[in-house]
């Protein structure tokens, strides 16, 4: 049984009280409570997240989703990208948090539905949108129109700078959310860079409050056009590697 301050306060405000240095206001942490319980709801229908128990998924997803808050505050004002949204992490979560104009970027048409309901219930639309299409062709449309392009759990970091160059305004961040081996990618990255008009900004590696998972925020900065054409056609930045 839970008391009432329990019921009270939504479960997002008292864990992120604990980890987040941003302060984050009742309805704020209401709404992330609403997006967590609507992802695992909806995961019963479609794969979404395999992170089933809600406290695993509180720090998992919207903690994770919050971590790299500095570096967003830190980029560029203008409108912000989740490329591979799924269920809405990072995406939904900063754009609760940062009141950033953000776009959803979601090809697979059933998962891109589900976020839009929850966007329509929410009454989120003045300021989330959703794309149903792939990064490819978003960039085609809309090219060089945001400020920041996060991405997690979506591809290695040469696949990323690829895809998001072209979104990106001049002076805009790449805010890649990495784990694990990234030494690998990084160097591939560095290798590519250049050619894809992106600067290196910096790492910035912690564990979540669990105490046990490792994230590392992986920033670049556009500083030129790309030397080549992109986005390339559909699936080749995935498939077929520039090195
Ligand atoms: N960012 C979410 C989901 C990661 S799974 C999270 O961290 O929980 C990667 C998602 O990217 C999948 O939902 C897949 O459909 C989508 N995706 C993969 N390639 C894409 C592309 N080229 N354009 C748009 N979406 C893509």
């Amino acid at each position: 049984m839970t008391d009432m301050w329990e019921k009270e306060a939504p479960d997002a405000q008292k864990t992120l009280s604990r980890v987040i240095q941003y302060s984050i206001s009742e309805e704020e942490a209401r709404l992330l409570d609403k997006h967590l319980s609507y992802v695992l709801e909806q995961n019963k229908r479609i794969n979404l997240t395999s992170i089933e128990n809600r406290e695993r998924a509180m720090i998992l997803h919207i903690e994770d989703s919050l971590v790299a808050l500095p570096e967003i505050m830190r980029s560029p004002q203008g409108r912000m990208a989740d490329l591979g949204s799924g269920g809405g992490f990072p995406g939904i979560p900063l754009a609760i948090v940062t009141k950033r104009e953000t776009t959803l970027v979601e090809a697979t048409k059933k998962k891109a539905a589900l976020l839009s309901v929850f966007i329509q219930e929410n009454s989120l639309q003045d300021r989330i949108c959703v794309e149903a299409v792939r990064i490819e062709e978003l960039a085609r449309r809309q090219r060089g129109q945001y400020a920041v392009v996060t991405a997690r759990a979506l591809a290695p970091l040469p696949v990323l700078l690829e895809l998001a160059t072209p979104l990106l305004c001049m002076g805009g961040a790449l805010v890649a959310y990495k784990a694990g081996q990234v030494e690998e990618e990084a160097k591939v990255a560095n290798k590519l860079k250049n050619m894809l008009g992106m600067e290196f900004v910096g790492k910035r590696e912690l564990v979540l409050s669990d105490g046990m998972t490792k994230r590392e925020i992986m920033v670049y900065q556009k500083f030129a056009e790309a030397e080549r054409d992109l986005p390339r056609r559909n699936g080749q930045a995935q498939h077929r590697p520039l090195i």
